[in-house]
């Protein structure tokens, strides 16, 4: 259902549309699309000639800010006010891009090392996530206008490669953007989607996507089992790509008139930038290229380009092999191949990477609009409008709790699917207990200590009852969204507590990669103290338990029982405090052995006497 708001002040109606987009939010160019009439559609200009939006945003000394094609135009004449490859500075802290000034054109800064990085334009300081926030401004209102409604809800793709911080700084553009930003989803899965491919739960293949774009190149592995799209490997190189290609049609016109390197005038280096790709287009579809600038005649032809582009394209080919190993798999074992980004379109490109893996590519739909296209269909998912089809998030690493000991209690295990639901039922250990902590930990390790804390709360006004009689529900919700909230509910007097922990942020992928290396390695020192704390648990529980026992029966049992039971009783609690869980089990063995009887018979009098009670 549509909201419609009315402006007070113009009278003017403004529709609030429904309709959730998906963004390619590119390193060279950005786009939106949107589900139309049942159909991914990538949203064009007014013209409805160009669906991309070039990444780059240029800042006018009077203080506006173009974005796209127009600030595109400014690249040659106003280079350091001119913004390009904000992405790749996203979520970056200065340290890490210290060393590749050069290859922009504008000032990167930051005195603090560890501080995210900014651009300076005049005196004043832009943030990457500020930066990304106008693209996606510049699509937002393209979208709106097409609509003529208002969107407020958005899918963004990002590399797989891309870690915590760097989807985090995604998040927060789309913010700044006004849209609230409901999933991040990785670009090759994005492209898969568009072909359709995962849409059946029932079938499970392994997938490559091959993705040449502007100034980068991505590799990525994909496994799809149940609708879950798993990234087996990633490869490529962050500084390949079609600008690459760019560059070697005018190292090649350089070679042929050396003249040209010295002309100066008129910006004459970026237009023969510009004439390069031009050339490089051109010859996607033509077998020769001719054009001329300041009357020197610029030629080349298309086997010339594949000449001089086949190491880049082996460069590529190389990444291929990486990924592969990486992922354990030979390239029988890859059902499909898909090829995305625009420089995929180079035939040689195309035809390179088909032979590498024995198959024909994926390539019907446009490769520069495919990963916005798979958002557009995210984005419908999430709305609710493509039922069949499963959410596509695993959780990382097992989310539980801290149970007696410092064990931690996985109640969503590593690798489920969301949103999910799991409740479990614990109680209390000791008598009268009237609050409950609840501690939440991340991590695959078997006591708490190595994992990761993500919150606590007390479950407070437990009705005092005997240890064990309480029944306490602790139920974890993983939403999409990957927000926890976590609830303990005391069955028997509903008392509730909950919390929310928003726990996707905290981690980068090395990180968590980390945690499940060290969860292997230790796996066997972890089960064996894991056997120790939960004999230790169970010793404490029959401890509690026979004291009590002792103390209520006084009266049925001979001095003999009472000397024995104490004696066993003792060298439990000595066991108890030691470290040899064996030890602890045949102390406990021995006490079940010897008291079981005399229970027996202390039931029996129990009941004996409540039936003498009964006056019938
Ligand atoms: P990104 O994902 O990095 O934002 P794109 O997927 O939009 O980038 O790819 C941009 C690159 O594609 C540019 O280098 C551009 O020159 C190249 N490109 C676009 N169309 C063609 C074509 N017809 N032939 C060859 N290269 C092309
Ligand atoms: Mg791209």
């Amino acid at each position: 259902m549509a909201k419609i708001s009315i402006n007070i002040g113009t009278g003017e109606v403004q529709k609030d549309s429904n309709v959730i987009i998906g963004i390619d939010l590119g390193t060279t160019n950005s786009l939106v699309a949107y589900i139309k009439d049942g159909e991914a559609t990538a949203v064009r200009d007014k013209d409805g000639a160009h669906a991309l939006v070039p990444s780059i945003l240029h800042f006018e000394p009077s203080g506006g800010i173009l974005v796209g094609n127009d600030a595109k135009e400014k690249l040659a004449t106003e280079p350091e006010r001119t913004i390009y490859s904000v992405k790749r500075l996203l979520g970056k802290n200065y340290g890490d891009v210290s060393d590749k000034q050069q290859y922009f054109s504008y000032k990167i800064i930051d005195d603090d090392q560890e501080a995210l990085v900014k651009v300076k334009i005049d005196d004043k300081f832009y943030s990457p996530i500020q930066l990304s926030a106008e693209i996606l401004k510049a699509l937002k209102h393209r979208i709106e206008v097409e609509l003529e409604a208002k969107v407020s809800k958005a899918v963004i793709t990002v590399p797989a490669y891309f870690n915590d911080a760097q989807r985090q700084a995604t998040r927060d553009a789309g913010k700044i953007a006004g849209l609230e930003v409901l999933r991040i989803i990785n670009e090759p899965t994005a492209a898969a989607l568009a072909y359709g491919i995962g849409r059946d739960p029932e079938t499970e293949e392994t997938i490559a996507v091959y993705d040449l774009g502007g100034g980068t190149f991505d590799i990525s592995i994909l496994q799809i089992q149940n609708g879950i799209f798993e990234v087996l490997a990633t490869n490529g190189d962050t500084f390949l790509g079609g600008d690459d290609f760019d560059q070697a049609i005018i190292k090649y016109w350089v070679e042929k008139n050396p003249a040209i390197t010295a002309n100066q005038s008129d910006n004459f280096q970026s237009r023969l930038r510009i004439s390069a790709e031009e050339a490089k287009k051109h010859l996607s579809s033509n077998d020769d290229f001719k054009t001329s600038l300041d009357q020197i005649d610029l030629t080349i032809d298309k086997n010339t380009f594949e000449t001089i582009a086949a190491d880049l394209v082996n460069r590529t080919i190389d990444s291929c092999k990486k990924a592969l190993t990486d992922s354990g798999l030979d390239k029988t074992a890859i059902s499909r191949v898909v090829t995305v980004g625009g420089s995929t379109r180079i035939p040689f490109v195309k035809k390179s990477v088909g032979d590498f893996f024995g198959k024909k590519v994926y390539d019907e739909l446009n490769p520069d609009e495919v990963v916005a296209l798979g958002a557009s269909i995210q984005a419908d998912i999430l709305a609710g409008n493509q039922k069949d089809i499963l959410l596509l998030d695993i959780t990382p690493l097992s989310l539980g709790i801290e149970t007696v000991g410092g064990l931690m209690d996985a109640i969503i295990p590593r690798n489920s699917k969301v949103p999910t639901r799991v409740a479990r039922e614990y109680t209390t250990s000791v008598d009268g207990q009237k609050n409950l902590k609840v501690s939440v930990f991340q991590g695959e390790r078997d006591l708490v200590k190595d994992n990761r804390k993500l919150g606590e709360f007390i479950l407070k006004d437990i009705p005092p009852m005997p240890a064990g009689i309480p029944k306490i529900e602790i139920s974890f919700l993983l939403d999409a969204d990957g927000i926890l909230v976590v609830r303990a509910k005391e069955l028997r007097s509903n008392t509730v507590q909950e919390i929310e922990i928003r726990s996707q942020y905290g981690l980068s992928e090395e990180e968590m990669a980390k945690m499940l290396i060290d969860s292997l390695q230790n796996a066997e020192a972890d089960m064996k103290i894991r056997g120790l704390l939960e004999a230790r648990n169970e010793a404490n529980n029959i401890i509690l338990s026979s004291d009590k026992f002792l103390k209520q029966h006084d009266a049925i049992l001979s001095d003999e029982e009472k000397t024995q039971t104490t004696k066993l009783l003792e060298d439990l609690k000595k066991a108890a405090r030691e470290e040899d869980k064996d030890a602890i089990n045949l102390a406990m063995e021995q006490l079940n052995e010897y008291t079981a009887p005399i229970a027996h018979r202390a039931m029996d009098i129990t009941i004996a006497e409540a039936m003498k009670g009964e006056k019938l």
